[in-house]
């Protein structure tokens, strides 16, 4: 069972043997809409069954993946390439290939793109929310509260000796004639 983070959904999961080297490892593929991951699920050993990750890659680190044929799936890493014998092999390179494109840019790997004009960056007009909500459209926040033209006048100013409430532009109070500090 996979341990899923916050936002993270699993896409798909099946039984898979990967080839390895050393021999076939019966596990378990799975896909979130964050990562790819794989256990290898060994009945027996030392102390019963046993559960090894051996893959746990953002999809921002997949390299490559493709259908070697019909019930092979070879999925290429920075440090490993994996090949799975499925007969989902297809289905597989298809929602890797559908999730990575929804993946955020950069997945982790240092000086990915980012910044403006990466996917969901302004302008992007139209794209709905889901995977993008941190990028998705902020509204333009149009002409906001302000000193300019139209926004409140300042208030009445009033006089210190009389109190009379003068003109906001008085320089003099109407009232008593005192001098209005300025500003
Ligand atoms: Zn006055």
């Amino acid at each position: 069972m996979v341990d899923l983070r916050p936002g993270e959904a699993v896409v798909k999961e099946g039984n898979v043997v990967r080839q390895n080297p050393q021999g076939p490892r019966p596990g378990v593929l799975t896909l979130t809409n964050h990562r790819l991951i794989f256990e290898v699920h060994l009945p027996q050993g030392p102390g019963g069954p046993v559960v090894r990750r051996t893959i746990d890659a953002p999809l921002g680190r997949i390299q490559n993946v493709a259908a070697l044929d019909g019930s092979r799936l070879q999925v290429q890493l920075p440090m490993q390439v994996g090949v799975f014998e499925s007969p989902e092999a297809a289905e597989w390179v298809r929602v890797i290939t559908e999730a990575r494109s929804h993946a955020p840019p950069g997945g982790g790997m240092p000086g990915g793109p980012r910044g403006p004009g990466g996917p969901g960056g302004p302008g992007a007009a139209g794209r709905p929310g889901g995977l993008f909500g941190q990028y998705g459209p902020r509204g333009q926040g149009g002409p906001g509260p302000g000193r300019g033209p139209g926004a409140a006048p300042p208030p009445p100013r009033p006089c210190a000796y009389c109190g009379r409430m003068n003109e906001p532009a008085a320089t003099k109070c109407a009232g008593c004639s005192a001098p209005l500090p300025a500003g």
